[in-house]
């Protein structure tokens, strides 16, 4: 088995859901390959990350008082067509009002909240594990000229990669990570004692946007999209800090096209 087929596999087997043969195949790959290896252990993560209790929406009451009110108005209409129609019809009926109301409340309210929500919160994560873990870097050099073949083969597109040891913020190496179910890359930078997680992956369009700054459990992200690719920065720096770094990735992006 090699890494692709392992990669396309991983979901699956973190799921349960791969039969046997294959579950032993991909068993003895991700002994033998670090960077599968780190896959799974990422996804793994994130699902158990996604089990936990600070993900589940708690809905408004004013959305319980709607669903209570559909499916009053279900029943008394339910009551009205019981001799009318045969009853598995009702049932689908009421279950379909109850569909609707879900539909117009809950979902949008998901995918506004949600999307970025869930990535800020993956980015915290993988910045912590990568500290915490001993595994800042699978390649690590200060040279963007390694840096950067060293992703030759491993993601579908090729990062931007430049050192910044001239305005104080050395490229320490990189990493595969797994973000938004993909394989990014992860810079490593350093300022003075700390580090700069700095994840780029392909953007779904040409779009630019500005940098945005965030705060969460006393760790700044910055994320931007520039060039067709997503940044994400992420560090225990302060803001001022941070976005200095941000500005140099970004200049640098800018003079490349
Ligand atoms: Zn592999």
């Amino acid at each position: 088995m090699n890494c692709e087929d392992a990669k396309n596999l991983i979901h699956a087997y973190a799921d349960g859901e791969l039969e046997l043969l294959k579950s032993l195949e991909l068993d003895q790959h991700l002994k033998s390959c670090s960077v599968c290896a780190q896959i799974f252990s990422n996804h793994h993560a994130l699902c158990s990350a996604l089990k936990g209790e600070s993900l589940y929406l708690k809905p408004h009451r004013d959305l319980q008082s709607r669903i209570h009110s559909a499916l009053r108005k279900a029943d008394k209409s339910e009551r009205k067509l019981r001799n009318a129609i045969p009853w598995s019809w009702l049932n689908t009926g009421a279950a379909l009002a109850l569909v609707a109301v879900l539909a117009w409340t809950v979902v949008p309210l998901l995918s506004t909240r949600s999307v970025d929500d869930m990535v800020e919160k993956e980015i915290v994560a993988n910045h912590v594990r990568s500290l915490l873990a001993n595994h800042l870097t699978d390649v690590a050099s200060s040279d963007q000229h390694t840096v950067k073949p060293w992703f030759n083969g491993k993601l579908d597109f090729s990062p931007p990669v430049e050192d910044f040891a001239q305005q104080g913020f050395p490229l320490t190496g990189a990493r595969l990570d797994y973000l938004e179910n993909k394989t990014v890359a992860a810079l490593v930078y350093r300022y003075r004692k700390h580090y700069i997680n700095l994840f780029i992956w392909p953007a779904d369009d040409e779009a630019v946007t500005a940098a945005k700054v965030l705060s969460r459990q006393g760790y700044h992200i910055i994320h931007w999209t520039q060039s067709g690719m997503r940044f994400w920065a992420v560090s225990e720096l302060n803001k001022d800090e941070l976005q200095e770094f941000v500005r140099l990735v970004q200049r640098s992006s800018n003079n490349r096209m």
